[in-house]
């Protein structure tokens, strides 16, 4: 495993991570969930993550139970708030209120004294930065948190951040995790360049796209077992599955081929081509899943290959 600094921090997390939506606790049984977890920390995945939403708790608790057998020191483990844990006005957010109780809540399942990141999971325009900042501050000082985290946030809202953070003497956020992959680049043009600038990281989720970009799905054709033949969470999937990406991924293939290797392999080699990319975050339902997807970071993109990879994604 090769490691990297979690933007400016000295903390060194994997290059590949491994994260529990939508699988553990949820569509992979908790004794694979765990196999799998056992397989990523084996092949030196360091770096795992979570979040209260995920399964109401059940992706934290099955994640933490496999990594308990380990020493606390040689993992990092996050979790996140802001989507609605309940229904009432309070439930959701980035208040006072509600990132102290969650992050009690959530450090209570995983029963861990501390989380190494602990994510806003998404921008929330009805609390003060100021407030969301202040209260990770305390619970960073009160040892609970010790590095504080977004998700999502567009650059403006990172530069909120780090202006607000500089001005009130507040932690500074030190990464940021949004979705980044082949056809999904967005934060090329803004927030990378922005969390350069304050030594922000990225820690980039779906990194294959959901699994498409591991080149098994084709036209009319769902493989049993994969994510877009569940029932249950293929909605966040199958939007995705049309034949402009589809024709994408067979030329990608073909690159992949002429390397010698395979095209999740490319693709999260694609990534983390990037420096300013902390970690590749993916998602695993079974253990040779982390075996391949691993393989990535011995894979150098030469100029060459970058500009067919271009073209084909045009
Ligand atoms: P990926 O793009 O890595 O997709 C993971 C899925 O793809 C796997 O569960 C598996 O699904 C399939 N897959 C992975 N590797 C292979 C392979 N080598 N061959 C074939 N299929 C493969 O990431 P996710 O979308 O799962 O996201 C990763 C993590 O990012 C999440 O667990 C979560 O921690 C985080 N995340 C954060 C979000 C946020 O808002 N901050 C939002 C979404 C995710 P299957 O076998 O079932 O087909």
């Amino acid at each position: 495993m090769k490691y990297r600094r979690l933007g400016r921090s000295g903390l060194k997390v994997s290059e590949i991570s491994l994260g529990s939506w939508l699988t553990y606790g949820k569509s992979v049984e908790d004794n694979v969930a765990a196999k799998t977890i056992h397989k990523a920390y084996e092949l030196g995945i360091n770096f795992f993550d979570s979040a209260n939403v995920y399964e109401r708790g059940e992706g934290e608790r099955v994640l933490s139970a496999a990594l308990r057998e380990y020493e606390r020191e040689s993992y990092v483990i996050t979790t996140k708030a802001f989507w609605p844990m309940g229904d009432g006005p309070n439930d959701h957010g980035l208040s006072r209120k509600h990132v102290t109780e969650q992050l009690h809540a959530s450090l209570k399942r995983m029963k861990l004294d501390y989380v190494d990141v602990f994510y806003c999971h998404r921008y929330d325009p009805e609390t003060p930065v100021d407030e969301t900042l202040r209260v990770i501050d305390d619970l960073i000082r009160q040892g609970k948190i010790l590095y504080a985290g977004v998700s999502e946030w567009s650059a403006a809202q990172i530069e909120e951040a780090v202006g607000v953070a500089d001005k009130y003497l507040l932690d500074r956020i030190v990464v940021n995790q949004p979705q980044y992959n082949m056809f999904h680049r967005y934060i090329e043009s803004e927030v990378i360049p922005v969390s350069e600038k304050y030594g922000i990281g990225q820690v980039v989720f779906s990194p294959l796209a959901q699994g498409i970009l591991s080149g098994k799905y084709h036209a009319n054709q769902v493989p049993e077992d994969s994510r877009a033949a569940n029932q249950s969470i293929n909605r966040f999937i199958t939007g995705m599955l049309n034949e402009e990406v589809l024709s994408k991924v067979e030329k990608l293939k073909e690159i992949a081929k002429e390397l010698d290797t395979t095209l999740p392999t490319l693709a999260l080699a694609w990534i983390l081509r990037q420096s300013n990319v902390s970690s590749a975050l993916i998602g695993a339902s079974r253990p040779s899943q982390v075996e391949e997807n691993v393989k990535a970071i011995d894979l150098h993109i030469s100029a060459d290959i970058h500009e067919k990879i271009e073209t084909i994604l045009a």
